[in-house]
C-alpha cells in the first residue's frame, strides 16, 4: 500500500541482535549513526550505543518482564511523536524486532501517523542463541522443521492462542522465548500431548554475552533443574535431537576464559582493543573507564613545537594518546603530511608505533621487547651517540622523567612537548562500577600507573580472591606501591602481551 507519508522524519525499527557487540548488522549500524534520538530496549546491548554520533538523545525504554520502564503504548507515541517532529529516529530492539519484538505494532502505528518507517531485521536469540551453545536448530539427521513459539502466555488459561497437542506432535526442533518462569506448565503440556520424557530441552541465558550459561536436562528434568540451579530469564529454549549436537559443537563456551569474569580499565575509547581481545579468547568483560585525556593545559607551547617538529633529528612518541595529540594538533597547523620533514620517529611500543603507521609514517627505533621508557632509552644507547642529537618527546602531562633525563645524559638536547593530561573518568562508569558490585569479577587488568592510580581513587572495595594482572613492570610497581599483589605480569608489555599472558594465567 501507498506510504501516508508527509513529514521529513523516519524511525527505523533496528533488530540490536542478542547481545555480542559483532551481531548488529551493518544496516544496523548505518541507522545508529545517523540517528537524532535512540530509543532502546533492556535486552538491546547498551554497547552498540558508541556507534551514535555526539550529542545524540538516548531513550531508554526498558522493558524487562514485569518491569515495564514504559508501557507499549506510551512507546508507540513517543517514537511517533519524535518522528513527526523530523527526527531520524532508531528504534532498537534487542534480536529481531518483529520476532516476539512488536515491532509489527510499531510500524503500525508509524504508518497510521503517516511518518516514515524502515524494518532492520536483526539476528534473533531464537536462532543465535542456541548456535552459541553448540546446539544448531536444523540439522540433516535430526531436524527439517523448526518451530518458534512465544513461553509467555500461560497454557493453563482457557485464552492461550498455542496448541499444545499439535506443538508436541509437530516434527523438527521446538524453540520457545520468554518460558523461563513457565518452564513448568510448558513441559508439563508437551508430556500430556504425548512427547516422549526422554526429549532433549537446552535453556539458553544470556546467549552470545560473555556471561552466557546453558543448561541441559530433558522434558522430564529440565524444570527440576532450572529451579534447582536459580537458571533465570532472559533465556532461550530448544527442545529436540538437535541438542545432542552441543558436546562436539559447542565453541562458544570451549573458548579459554569462558566465564572469567575481567575488568578493564582504561579510557573509555582504548578499553575497547583490550576487551574485544579478551572477549574474543571467551572473557566476560566489564570495562570501567577510569581515566580520560584532555588536551594539555598548555596548548599554546604544544602548537609551537609541534610546529618546529620538521627541525628535530627525532620524535619520541611513549603513548598511543600521544600520538593522537600530536597530530590533531599537526593537522590544524599544517595540510601537508609533508611538512613533518625528514625527522626520524621512535615509539615505545607496537601500540604507540600503529598509530604512527596509520598515518603512513615508518617507525624508525622501538625496543625490542621491554616496551617501557627504560627500554627506548636502551634502544636508543644501542642505535647511536646521541651527542647533539636533537630530540622532540612528546608526552603527557604527568609522566615519569626518564626519557628526558637518560636522554640529556646521553649528551642530547630534548625537548618536551607536552600533548595532553590524564583526568579521573567520572561520570561514564556508574554502570560499570555497579555491575563490578553486585557480580564480583575473577580478575582486574592495569595498562598503566595512571589508570592504577585513578582506578584506586575510586574506592571501589575489590571483590574479594579477584586477581590482579598487570601491562609491564611500571604499572606493576604503583599497584605494589598501594599495597596490592601482582598476580600476572605481561612478558611483552603491549596489550596483545597482557592478553596472552591472562589467558596463560588461566590455562
Ligand atoms: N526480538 C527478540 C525476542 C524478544 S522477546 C529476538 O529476536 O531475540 C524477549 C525474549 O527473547 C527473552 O525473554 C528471551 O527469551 C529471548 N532473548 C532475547 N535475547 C536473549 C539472549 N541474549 N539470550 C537468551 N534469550 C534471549
Amino acid at each position: 500500500m501507498a506510504s501516508k507519508t508527509t513529514t521529513p522524519g523516519i524511525c527505523y525499527l533496528v533488530g540490536a541482535g542478542p547481545g555480542d557487540p559483532g551481531l548488529l548488522t551493518l544496516k544496523g549500524k548505518d541507522c545508529i549513526e545517523a540517528a537524532d534520538v535512540l530509543v532502546y530496549d533492556y535486552l538491546c546491548n547498551p554497547e552498540h550505543l558508541r556507534y551514535a554520533k555526539p550529542g545524540t538523545e538516548r531513550i531508554y525504554v526498558g522493558k524487562k518482564a514485569g518491569d515495564h520502564t514504559l508501557p507499549q503504548e506510551e512507546i508507540n507515541k513517543l517514537i511517533v511523536k519524535l518522528t513527526t517532529e523530523g527526527k531520524t529516529v532508531t528504534r532498537l530492539k534487542g534480536g529481531d524486532p518483529v520476532l516476539f519484538g512488536r515491532g509489527a505494532e510499531e510500524a503500525a502505528e508509524l504508518y497510521e501517523a503517516g511518518v516514515k518507517f524502515e524494518i532492520v531485521p536483526g539476528i534473533t536469540s531464537a536462532i543465535a542463541g542456541p548456535a552459541y551453545a553448540g546446539i544448531p536448530v536444523t540439522h540433516r539427521s535430526h531436524a527439517s522443521q523448526l518451530t518458534i513459539f512465544t513461553g509467555h502466555e500461560d497454557p493453563t488459561k482457557p485464552d492461550t492462542s498455542l496448541n499444545y497437542a499439535k506443538l508436541a506432535q509437530a516434527d523438527g526442533t521446538k524453540v520457545f522465548l520468554m518460558g523461563v518462569e513457565r518452564i513448568d506448565e510448558i513441559t508439563a503440556q508437551f508430556l500430556k500431548h504425548g512427547a516422549k520424557p526422554e526429549t532433549p530441552v537446552a535453556l539458553v541465558r544470556w546467549a552470545t554475552h560473555g556471561c552466557q550459561q546453558t543448561l541441559v536436562g530433558t522434558l522430564a528434568d529440565i524444570a527440576a533443574k532450572v529451579k534447582a540451579a536459580g537458571f533465570k530469564a532472559p533465556a532461550v529454549a530448544v527442545i529436540g535431537d538437535v541438542v545432542t549436537e552441543r558436546p562436539h559443537l559447542n565453541w562458544f563456551e570451549d573458548r579459554p576464559l569462558f566465564g572469567k569474569k575481567i575488568v578493564v580499565t582504561r579510557t573509555r575509547q582504548q578499553a575497547g582493543v583490550l576487551s574485544k581481545q579478551l572477549a574474543q579468547i571467551g572473557a566476560d568483560v566489564i570495562e570501567v573507564p577510569t581515566i580520560r585525556t584532555e588536551p594539555a593545559t598548555d596548548q599554546k607551547t604544544f602548537g609551537e613545537l609541534v610546529n618546529d617538529c620538521h627541525t628535530y633529528d627525532w620524535i619520541i612518541f611513549t603513548s598511543p594518546n600521544g600520538v593522537d595529540a600530536f597530530f590533531t594538533m599537526f593537522d590544524k597547523l599544517f595540510n601537508d603530511a609533508r611538512c613533518i620533514g625528514g625527522v626520524r620517529i621512535a615509539c615505545i611500543g607496537p601500540g604507540t608505533a600503529d598509530k604512527v603507521k596509520a598515518r603512513f609514517l615508518a617507525v624508525d627505533l622501538m625496543p625490542d621487547k621491554k616496551f617501557v621508557a627504560e627500554g627506548l632509552v636502551k634502544a636508543f644507547k644501542d642505535h647511536q651517540d646521541m651527542e647533539n642529537v636533537k630530540v622532540l618527546w612528546v608526552r603527557a602531562e604527568e609522566t615519569r622523567e626518564v626519557i628526558a633525563n637518560e636522554l640529556t645524559g646521553m649528551g642530547a638536547i630534548v625537548d618536551e612537548a607536552i600533548a595532553y593530561r590524564t583526568v579521573a573518568e567520572t561520570e561514564d562508569n556508574l554502570e560499570a562500577l555497579a555491575r563490578l558490585k553486585a557480580e564480583g569479577a575473577d580478575m582486574i587488568t592495569f595498562t598503566s600507573a595512571s589508570t592504577v592510580e585513578h582506578f584506586l581513587n575510586l574506592k571501589v572495595t575489590l571483590p574479594e580472591g579477584i586477581k590482579i594482572a598487570s601491562i609491564g613492570p611500571v604499572t606493576s610497581a604503583a599497584i605494589t606501591e598501594r599495597g596490592l599483589k601482582v598476580d600476572v605480569e605481561a612478558k611483552e608489555n603491549s596489550i596483545p602481551g597482557l592478553v596472552a599472558a591472562v589467558e596463560k594465567f588461566w590455562r
